[in-house]
């Protein structure tokens, strides 16, 4: 038996485990009543501590080690023992009762945070952040070998190489060139903006548009699932099930369009995984950064693009005849490429966005430089939005609450938004080099824009990094230029 064949049957236990706990969490999300988090969140737990028995054992990791030893490994093998021993030894470090616990914790956070935010009161949420906080930084001092920054371990998990210095460094640049743009960019008028959104659109029609337009974009319903949630996102279980979701507004049928968009590119990135490493620990996305980039290089770089509506736009006229028929294509595509600052992340526009990842991404590293307690952080908050957006949130419902990435610990998380904008950008711009992305977009042909990412970023899955990938698509290292000439462009017109 060759030693990756010893492998392979604590990679099916593993993955089915993971098969598992990603469907529990799809339900959690779509269809669970709210009332059965308690009661799943001991199942959960108890799958939870499988997972982690089914990623690390004594005998797992000597079959690792073979492994690792054995150079007639193919490419993906190797990746797979690579990414699996970077989990082994992230993992090994914690007790597996502090593990199960900060799983079920999070459980629990999640539907804390929910009745927080409805509720607009943080003191409900706060002892299950703190707690949270609290595992995520022992948790990472277990992990810390070389005497890191703790926040350092988390920016690197969700994309590897990446540090506080450089980050610094690449917000710096976006902060210098953005804000001055914003300043100069004019609000479109009240009345446009009516014109749109004071108008009812049926949601079963809004559903069936949709559905339609994920198809356009290359959607496939024989693997994939679309649904709804409060927030929209993917779910990958292997490249034969793909499942997003969207959110409908019965008096904003931009939102859910553009929401679908951005979904529908997280999808097409997990169905051009190559079938070879779908079912494997390296079958998803290349990381948290290079997962945001596909879906906003569809729903900005295409779905924002006139030549894009040119061709649709009267598809979407005559699905809401009595809404849009006195809605011009120069009018609606100034609606939904307008700039203007808001307190809320999702559904700020292209420019403010790297604004409200800067206040997110300021307020983690005070929390992992202790230099902020959980009481003062709706204050930080608030301060932060005055300063950079020149808003102050009324509510911690918009204000601190609003994001539940935190309540489930996952800190060194939003980066990856900002970052997936500048490798957007620069994967636009190369792209358009060899394919003439008008010409696909007015002739209704998305094939050739879609195969390129493919071949050159989605067929990898995780075997290759997000650094490798970019550099080796566009042929230089990765960097923010791109993002910012695109957004000056952009918003100077
Ligand atoms: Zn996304």
């Amino acid at each position: 038996m060759s030693t990756f064949e010893k492998l392979k049957p604590y990679m099916s236990k593993r993955m089915a485990l993971t098969h598992a706990l990603t469907a529990i969490n799809w339900d959690n999300e779509t269809e669970a009543p709210t009332n059965a988090v308690d009661l799943t969140s001991n199942a959960q737990g108890v799958l939870a501590g499988l997972y982690y028995e089914s990623v690390i054992s004594d005998e797992i990791k000597s079959v690792l080690l073979e492994c690792k030893a054995d150079d007639s490994l193919s490419f993906n093998e190797q990746a797979i023992v690579k990414s699996w021993l970077k989990s082994f030894e992230d993992l090994e470090v914690i007790p597996v009762d502090e593990y199960t616990a900060f799983n079920q914790l999070c459980v629990k956070s999640s539907s804390a945070w929910a009745k927080a935010k409805e509720e607009n009161n943080y003191e409900l949420f706060k002892p299950y952040l703190e707690k949270a906080i609290e595992y995520k930084k022992k948790f990472a001092t277990y992990r810390n070998k070389d005497n890191k920054a703790l926040y350092d371990i988390y920016l690197d998990d969700y994309e590897e190489g990446f540090t506080m210095e450089i980050l610094d460094e690449f917000f710096d640049s976006l902060k210098q060139e953005i804000v001055p743009v914003l300043a100069k960019v004019k609000p479109v008028s009240k009345g446009l903006n009516d014109k749109i959104y004071k108008k009812e659109y049926p949601i079963e029609t809004q559903k069936e548009f949709n559905k339609w337009l994920a198809t356009y974009l290359g959607f496939d319903f024989d693997k994939g699932v679309i649904s709804e949630s409060a927030h929209p996102f993917t779910t990958n279980f292997h490249n034969h099930d793909v499942r997003i979701t969207t959110h409908y507004n019965l008096h904003d049928v931009v939102n859910a369009i553009f929401s679908t968009i951005h979904e529908t590119g997280h999808a097409i990135y997990e169905f051009g995984v190559s079938d070879e490493i779908t079912q494997t620990p390296v079958g998803g996305g290349a990381s948290m950064g290079m997962h945001e980039s596909q879906s906003r290089f569809f729903e900005n770089m295409i779905g924002r693009n006139k030549t894009f509506w040119i061709p649709i736009y009267s598809k979407l006229q005559e699905t809401f005849k009595e809404q849009l028929s006195d809605v011009t294509l120069e009018e609606f595509l100034e609606v939904v490429n307008q700039a203007e600052p808001g307190l809320i992340r999702t559904e700020a526009d292209e420019l403010t966005y790297c604004l409200h990842i800067m206040v997110r991404y300021e307020i983690e590293k005070m929390i992992f430089n202790d230099e902020v307690t959980v009481d003062e952080l709706p204050a930080v908050w608030n301060a932060k939005y005055q300063e950079y957006l020149g808003l102050t949130p009324k509510t911690d419902t918009e204000g601190i609450l609003q994001d539940i990435h935190w309540s489930d610990g996952g800190f060194g998380y939003f980066p990856s938004y900002a970052l997936g904008s500048a490798i957007a950008a620069q994967l636009y711009y190369h792209l358009s080099k060899e394919i003439d992305v008008e010409e696909c977009l007015l002739n209704q042909n998305l094939k050739p824009i879609v195969e390129w990412l493919k071949s050159n970023i989605h067929q990898y899955g995780e075997t290759k990094k997000m650094k490798e990938l970019v550099e080796a698509a566009t042929g230089e290292p990765f960097t923010a230029t791109y993002y910012i000439e695109y957004l000056k462009n952009k918003y100077s017109k």
